[in-house]
This record gives structure tokens, C-alpha cells and sequence, in this order.
């Protein structure tokens, strides 16, 4: 700002001196020429007219003979008298004892032979007082202005900036004490603070429902697990104590067993989760052919005979991940075939819905409550815990979801109570291989 304005104080300077001398020049010449009209000569003599101005705006006139005498006029003070050869009407600047004159001769010429000079002179305007003026502003109101604006400019920058300190502060507190639950107020007014804030409680309360996810899941995790040790270890020492014959040693291992069955698949299951979790690469992803796949899976499930039918024919053709898209159907197969009466009739069936490629299993079992369909889909959740069976943890619903997810895709549910499930997988179609 101050060179600006500096820059600017010295383009007026020039332009309000220039202006200045251009302004004198005008008055010398006008001047001069004025006073050329009021000459004459009579019988070689000079004759002043009466309106003849010896001095007028500042401008000298002198009359000089042809050879070179004074004849009228006077002289200013300080310009040298002679040394000063006559050119007409060409305007020049002569230098003398500090101070600048500036100079214009007329000739007035009389026959052939005789005439007079005219010479104006007139002193070269020191700066003028604009210019004055303008460097008194620059030296006295320019500071105080720049420093005005300094302090302006510093009192609003912290104004503006108050909200980005609360942002930093609470961003500060939060990572030295973990607290979660901070937000920063979101400041009104400013467009982009307000967006700031706003993402930023947006991002703090992502991390915090995941946080509590997390922490969620460690805790459901570990009691899952706690359980079935919990029975070995009870079964262990009844039988330490009461186990006599070997019948019933046998009995107590086939709890054993059981527990350590249900742990295993728990474990595979958690870390199937983990996996989940770490997301799927590009590279892992193939042409897959969704209808073939399902039938597949429902040909390796095993069932009773008949129970089970796959309606869904081949050429639905996504992009996934073949072990985990097998993964998904397996754990729908699953939950028809195990939350339904055993004697009724599991169909898997997939079409094509405009750009998408549909795939449903659809059981006729008891359905699932309006209240519990939003809550299936998380980790642990169970409708009913006393009829899971063996091996549900409540962890297979949200590893369809999840696969469905990392495909691009979603999983929906429709479920009449008492008539049955249908649970439908939509993902993006691609082209059939070898159509490519
Ligand atoms: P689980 O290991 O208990 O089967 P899931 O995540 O697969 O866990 O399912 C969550 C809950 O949703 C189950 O406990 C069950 O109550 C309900 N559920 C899932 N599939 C069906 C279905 N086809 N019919 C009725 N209820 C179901």
C-alpha cells in the first residue's frame, strides 16, 4: 500500500508539474505575441502601441534593435543581459544563478533590411503550489493514512480470523484429549468459515460415530467370544469333578467341540469383517457373471432336497469380486434357509432393471418386523438372539451390506411378516466378456 501509494503521489507530482510549465509556456507566448501586435515603425524608429504590457503574468517583454540594442523594457533581476543570441519564436530554457528562466524572441520586420526583436522572459515556476500541497500529503497525511489502514487492515484480518482460531482450538483439544464430542461453532456471515466449521463437525462426527463403531464392535466382539469360552471352561471343570464313565466324558467333549466350532467360525468371521474393512482393489475386481455364480452357490449349499431352487439364469454379468460376491449370496442362502420353516421353499432368483443387474433370495419364513429392518444390517444385531443357532453372531447381514457397498452396489430388503423375506442385490451391469 505505501509503494502504491507513493507511486501515485509521484505520477501527480509529475503530471501537476508538467502541467505547471506546460501552463507558463502558454502565458510567455501568448503573451509575446500580444505585444507583437501593439509594435509599429515609424521612419525607422520603434513605436509602442498603447496596449503594449512590459510585464503581464509574469512575463518579461523587452525590445531589442536589430542590432541587439535595448530599446524598452526591463530587464528581470538576475537574467543575464547578454550572451543570449535571438532565435524566432523557438522557446528555450537558460540557466542562471540557481534559477530557471524560460526565453522566446519575436522578430517584427520593417522593409527589407530593418525590424525589431521582442523577447519575452519569465521566470520558470518553482513547484507549484499543487505540487505543494501534494508533497505535504505525501509527507504528513500519507504516514498517518498507511498507518490507519494498518490498523484497520490488522483489526479486521483478527475479526475474520476469529472463527479459523476457534476451528484450530477446538481441532487442538480435541486431538490432545480425544474428546469426540467437540464441535466448533459454526460462524454466520462468512460463506467459506461456515463451510469450514460445518465440515469440520462433519468430519468430527464421522470420526466419532466410528469411534463408537469401533469401540462397539470390540465390545460385542469380545463377549461373543467370551461366551463359549465361558461354557468350555465350566464344562471342563464339571467334568474334572463329576465325569466318571465315558459316556459321559464323550458328552462333556461334544460340548467342548461345539464351543470351539462356534469360536472358529466367529473368528473366521471377524476377520473377514477386518478384511471387509481394508476395502477391495481395482485389480481384484473381474467380469463376473452374477446368475451362474448363484446357482453355483445354491448347487454347493447343502440342504434338503429340493428345498432350494436357483430361477436366476446366466449372462448377468457385473464387475466384482467372485470369492466375495459368493460370500454375500452364501450368507442370504443362509439366513432363508435357517430363519425359515424347514420344509419350505427357498427360491434365488436375478433379472436385468435397466442398467442394473437385480439378484433376490426369497424365502417364505416368518419375515422381519418393520422396527428391526434398519437395525439388521449392523454388526451384532440380532432379531431374536435365542433362535440364531449355531454359528450366528448377527455379523452376516452387515458383511452383505458391506460387500454390496464395495462393488458400488446396494442391498434392499422387502419382508411381509408371517409370508417371508426377499432380499434383493442391485449392481451396476457391465457387458458380457467377450462382447468387449
Ligand atoms: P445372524 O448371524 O444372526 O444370522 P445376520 O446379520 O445374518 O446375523 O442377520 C441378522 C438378523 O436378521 C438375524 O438375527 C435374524 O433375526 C434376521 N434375519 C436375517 N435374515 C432373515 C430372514 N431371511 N428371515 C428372517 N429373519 C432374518
Amino acid at each position: 500500500m505505501a509503494a502504491m501509494a507513493a507511486l501515485t503521489l509521484a505520477g501527480a507530482v509529475l503530471a501537476s508539474s508538467a502541467v505547471v510549465r506546460g501552463n507558463a509556456l502558454d502565458d510567455l507566448e501568448r503573451t509575446l505575441r500580444e505585444n507583437l501586435q501593439q509594435v509599429s515603425m515609424d521612419s525607422g524608429s520603434f513605436q509602442a502601441g498603447e496596449d503594449l504590457r512590459y510585464y503581464q503574468d509574469g512575463v518579461y517583454t523587452l525590445v531589442y534593435s536589430q542590432s541587439q540594442a535595448l530599446l524598452a523594457g526591463q530587464v528581470p533581476a538576475g537574467f543575464p543581459t547578454t550572451g543570449q543570441p535571438f532565435e524566432n519564436g523557438v522557446i528555450r530554457t537558460v540557466e542562471e544563478g540557481g534559477q530557471t528562466y524560460y526565453l522566446m524572441d519575436l522578430f517584427y520586420p520593417h522593409g527589407w533590411e530593418d525590424g525589431v526583436w521582442l523577447r519575452g522572459v519569465m521566470e520558470a515556476p518553482r513547484a507549484g503550489r499543487t505540487v505543494n500541497s501534494l508533497l505535504t500529503l505525501g509527507a504528513v497525511v500519507l504516514p498517518a493514512f498507511i498507518l490507519l489502514c494498518a490498523l484497520g487492515g490488522f483489526w479486521i484480518a483478527r475479526r475474520a480470523f476469529r472463527p479459523l482460531d476457534q476451528i484450530i482450538d477446538t481441532a487442538a483439544a480435541i486431538g490432545e484429549g480425544a474428546d469426540l464430542t467437540a464441535r466448533v461453532e459454526v460462524p454466520r456471515g462468512n460463506r467459506e468459515f461456515a463451510r469450514l466449521g460445518a465440515a469440520f463437525n462433519q468430519m468430527v462426527e464421522r470420526l466419532e460415530a466410528a469411534f463408537e463403531a469401533e469401540k462397539r464392535f470390540t465390545a460385542d466382539a469380545s463377549h461373543e467370544l467370551r461366551t463359549p469360552v465361558a461354557v468350555i471352561s465350566g464344562a471342563c471343570e464339571y467334568a474334572e469333578k463329576f465325569d466318571e464313565t465315558a459316556e459321559e466324558r464323550s458328552e462333556t467333549m461334544a460340548i467342548i467341540r461345539r464351543q470351539t466350532d462356534r469360536m472358529s467360525a466367529l473368528i473366521t468371521q471377524l476377520l473377514s469383517m477386518t478384511r471387509l474393512d481394508q476395502g477391495v482393489g481395482e485389480e481384484e475386481l473381474e467380469p463376473v457373471d452374477l446368475g451362474a455364480l448363484a446357482c453355483t452357490v445354491c448347487a454347493e449349499t447343502p440342504c434338503q432336497p429340493g428345498r432350494l431352487a436357483c430361477a436366476a439364469g446366466p449372462g448377468l454379468w457385473v464387475r466384482g469380486n467372485p470369492p466375495l460376491l459368493a460370500r454375500l449370496l452364501q450368507n442370504l442362502i443362509d439366513n432363508a434357509l435357517k430363519y425359515s420353516p424347514p420344509d419350505s421353499p427357498v427360491e434365488v432368483g436375478g433379472g436385468r432393471e435397466g442398467e442394473r443387474v437385480l439378484l433376490w433370495v426369497q424365502d417364505r419364513g416368518p419375515g422381519i418386523p418393520p422396527e428391526h429392518r434398519e437395525r439388521i444390517w449392523d454388526r451384532f444385531y440380532q432379531v431374536d438372539p435365542s433362535r440364531a443357532g449355531a454359528g450366528g453372531a448377527g455379523l452376516g447381514l452387515s458383511m452383505v451390506r458391506r460387500i454390496a457397498q464395495l462393488h458400488g452396489g446396494d442391498v434392499r430388503l422387502e419382508s411381509v411378516p408371517g409370508l417371508g423375506s426377499r432380499f434383493t442385490l442391485a449392481l451396476e451391469a457391465v457387458r458380457p466378456p467377450e462382447e468387449k
